[in-house]
């Protein structure tokens, strides 16, 4: 097979699997991958000669033959025709976590004002959508040019149902004028390169000047939490509908202490719009394949098999999208939020992440041979040596407003960044950087690589919840992910730091090779690594307070509790570097993602803050009053009465009314501020200030949440939204 072949094979086949399984049952086959525009369709529509053109362009990444882009656009579009679709679109992914679209008709008129249909090469490869309301950290001067959104022939075109009929969409990249980058699709797809470039290097030393060595891909699984509420109940809480998230709630009497949810029977209800979804997802090509119920109540996951990394962050974006509108379908709110309701856990995205080729097969799996093993030990290297030096990137790329609430609150890993190896593989890490696997030592690695990692038990079932990072068998799971967050962010830091570690490594075992052996030459280097690097290797508790200490007085890891502490980070010269030495992002592109995601912050703390005000002075308050009247003149009638009732209930609800509003105007005026010396301080106005105030808000409104009658507290509660029925 050449190397394009099986890249072809790398990319698509863990895409459309529709080969693989024989077995799969007759109404899946049905309906599995129908509304996607995959090779195994443009087979069966293009001419030969274009299909391997197009086979070739995915491959190689090389741009396609405009006459090429024609045969298949105009397949493309008969198919998207004849399946109904009147419009095609490309999406796009910017630096929001959401998806962008612009709609164009395949309908033009002619001369003679007759309808006719046209889709050429030009318009499948480009399209010049106004997008200059998409955030872009001034890497565009917005009155000079559009950004331009050119497609992705390795991620596939599919249709979008909707309710306005189907849409032929159109994965795409979204660069400006100056061919820099304003989305997440092209440097995930710059870190792939870089990966493999320095994985190239790794492996040619390995495995000899004549070996073949496919190209290098990196594959994710993405496994999604969420919330479902009842949409009757979120349309009655402007905080669900506006910050995806409740601002007030009491906890309900009953809340995840029984643990009876976890693992329990789904209700029927969700059960069946679970169905429905992934039906939906079949048909697109999304192999969901798990689901259950989550740790809280209303709390669900799903996880689809693992693709190349490339074409799951967009089915990610899309499996997100199709949730949601199933949801709405239903009656339910589905909520992505991280952390929607106070006091119990919040949402999740454990992003498993592995790299691999069609020759070497996954370089995080141990596997068969004891070479194998020394590849695998290398790229397993690679990774701690990755996190320890780029632990704080790799918080900065998770960092959101939502996600602060989640991390290092007990129920998600910490905003500390470690590693998870498992006991024998720490083991084996350990001995190797206490020098006694040194060949001097007897035995040495090839004892090592045929006795201990080869029968390397694949169990995960001893896995640690509680880091962020973790090795679980022949992947690594970074689980500190945001549930909102687009998956991209997280790939690129990954494949990146993967790739610098992989360059680092190739250059020292270059001079170790002149020196020893392939055995003798992996551990020096190994060992030189896990001096420098070893800090970063935790299988203990990482909820414990212990560790919060011991990771920063005596490991010197880095605890960083806040988006407004960690995105700094991605202005410091060695995270340019890194980024700039891979080809991943130019300084400038770097620089603009600082200020995008940093005004993102900023924006969604701020609008909370301006809804919770909002919340509090009229409907709050006007409830508590009123509830408060009440009760003072049933005190004062039962007083005529001759029966004297305990003022305590009026002089609490008094109290807390008071403390409240006096919240609320501090919070007013900490939002009025606006003369910040730069973004970071203003970051961290609303990470200490803003967030610290609404706490107090709410402090106070819950509190008097227990206190006024039913009947006239204005929002639906915990107790009523959290439990399904
Ligand atoms: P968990 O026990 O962590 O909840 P799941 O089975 O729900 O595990 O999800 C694991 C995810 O990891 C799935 O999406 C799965 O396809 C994915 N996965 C498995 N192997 C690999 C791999 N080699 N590389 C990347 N992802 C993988
Ligand atoms: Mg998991």
């Amino acid at each position: 097979m050449s190397g394009n072949e099986s890249r072809l094979q790398a990319i698509y086949q863990i895409t459309n699997r529709e080969d693989t399984p024989t077995e799969m049952p007759k109404k899946l086959k049905k309906i599995w991958a129908t509304d996607v525009f995959n090779l195994a369709k443009m087979e069966e529509l293009l001419s030969k000669k274009a299909f391997k053109g197009m086979k070739k362009t995915i491959a190689t990444g090389e741009a396609l033959d405009p006459a090429v882009a024609d045969v298949v656009a105009a397949a493309m579009k008969d198919w998207a025709m004849a399946k109904g679709a009147k419009f095609f679109s490309h999406i796009f992914y910017p630096m929001t976590n959401v998806t962008a679209e612009k709609h164009d008709g395949f309908i033009i008129t002619n001369s003679e004002g007759q309808a006719i249909t046209e889709f050429t090469g030009g318009l499948l490869i480009k399209g010049e959508p106004d997008g200059s309301s998409f955030p872009n950290g001034s890497i565009r001067v917005t009155n000079a040019a559009r950004g331009h959104t050119a497609w992705d022939p390795t991620s596939p075109a599919y249709i979008m149902q909707s309710a306005n009929g189907p849409t032929l969409m159109i994965p795409s990249v979204f660069l400006s004028w100056t061919g820099e980058s304003l989305d997440k699709k092209i440097p995930l797809l710059r870190s792939n390169a870089a990966m493999n470039t320095a994985a190239q290097k790794v492996l040619r030393l390995m495995e000899g000047e004549n070996a073949e060595i496919t190209t290098l891909n990196s594959s994710c699984g993405a496994e999604q939490e969420y919330f479902l509420v009842d949409a009757n109940f979120a349309a009655a809480r402007p905080d669900l509908l506006l910050a995806g998230r409740t601002l007030f709630g009491a906890p309900a009497a009953k809340g995840q202490e029984f643990d009876d949810h976890y693992f329990g029977a789904i209700p029927p209800r969700v059960q069946v719009f679970m169905q429905d979804f992934e039906n939906t997802l079949y048909k697109l090509g999304i192999p969901a394949k798990t689901h259950h119920n989550e740790v809280a109540p209303g709390q669900f996951e799903i996880a689809p098999y693992y693709e190349a990394a490339n074409v799951a962050a967009d089915h990610q974006q899309l499996l997100m999208t199709v949730i949601k509108n199933t949801a709405a379908k239903h009656g339910f709110i589905c909520l992505m939020h991280e952390k929607p309701f106070a006091g119990i856990n919040g949402s999740g995205k454990h992003v498993n992440w592995s790299v691999g080729n069609s020759t070497q097969g996954n370089l995080l799996d141990p596997g068969e041979t004891p070479h194998d093993n020394l590849n695998f030990l290398l790229f397993c290297g690679a990774v701690i040596r990755g996190v320890h030096k780029y632990g704080p990137l790799l918080r900065a790329v998770i960092a959101s407003a939502g996600n602060d609430h989640r991390l290092g609150a007990n129920e998600a890993p910490p905003a500390i960044l470690s590693v998870y190896l498992g006991d024998q593989l720490e083991k084996i890490f350990n001995e190797i950087q206490e020098g006694k696997l040194d060949s001097s030592e007897g035995g040495g690695i090839m004892d090592l690589g045929l006795s201990q990692i080869l029968n390397f038990a694949k169990d995960p079932g001893d896995r640690n919840r509680t880091s962020p990072f973790a090795f679980t068998g022949n992947r690594f799971e970074f689980r500190a992910v945001g549930s909102e967050q687009s998956v991209a962010g997280p790939l690129i830091a990954m494949n990146t730091m993967l790739a610098d570690s992989l360059e680092w490594i190739a250059t020292e075992l270059e001079t170790a090779l002149a020196n020893g052996s392939q055995e003798e030459a992996v551990v020096t280097v190994l060992k030189k690594l896990m001096e420098e690097h070893g800090n970063v290797v935790f299988g203990g508790d990482g909820y414990s307070e212990e560790w919060h200490k011991e990771a920063v007085e005596e490991r010197g890891l880095k605890n960083i509790p806040t988006t407004a502490d960690a995105l700094p980070t991605l202005n410091e010269d060695y995270i340019k570097d890194l980024f700039s030495s891979t080809g991943v992002l130019s300084n400038r592109e770097l620089a603009s993602r600082y200020e995008v995601y940093s005004e993102q912050y900023i924006l969604s703390i701020e609008l909370e803050a301006k809804l919770m005000i909002d919340m509090a002075k009229t409907s709050i308050y006007p409830a508590a009053t009123r509830y408060l009247g009440d009760v003072s003149s049933a005190i004062m009638v039962a007083k005529d009465t001759g029966v004297d009732l305990s003022t305590a209930t009026v002089e609490k609800v008094a109290e807390l009314i008071s403390a409240m509003m006096e919240s609320v105007d501090g919070l007013s005026d900490a939002l009025a501020q606006h003369d910040f010396d730069s973004t970071d301080a203003h970051m961290q106005h609303c990470a200490s200030t803003i967030r610290g105030l609404m706490d107090d808000v709410r402090t106070s409104a819950d509190a008097l949440e227990v206190e006024v009658a039913d009947d006239m507290w204005p929002l639906p509660k915990y107790q009523e939204m959290l439990f399904i029925k």
